[in-house]
């Protein structure tokens, strides 16, 4: 036979995404601005090893940069390397 007790079980905290800041302007307003809405930049360099039969571990350096800056700062600042085409592609939800 089990006997039970009620204890307090003190809530959890979380670390949870509040809004995003872009890295080159400050601002937060250049991402998703709501429901449906879509403005994602994804600028991220991962380094380490992976096993090919699981695990392994590494470091990344994650960038937000919003829409914007990526349009006006971003694209013109690769151009000026010689990479005149940059070509963007349709994608589906
Ligand atoms: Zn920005």
């Amino acid at each position: 036979m089990k006997v039970y007790k009620k204890i307090n079980v003190p809530a959890k905290t979380k670390k949870v995404i509040d809004k995003k800041v872009c890295d080159i302007c400050g601002q937060s307003d250049g991402f998703n601005e709501g429901w449906g809405s879509v403005k994602e930049t994804d600028v991220t360099h991962r380094y380490g090893s992976c096993d090919p039969d699981g695990g392994g571990s590494g470091k990344q350096i994650e960038l937000d940069i919003c829409h914007t800056c990526f349009e006006n700062v971003l694209v013109p600042w690769v151009k000026g390397f010689g990479k005149t085409k940059i070509e963007y592609e349709d994608w589906d939800c």
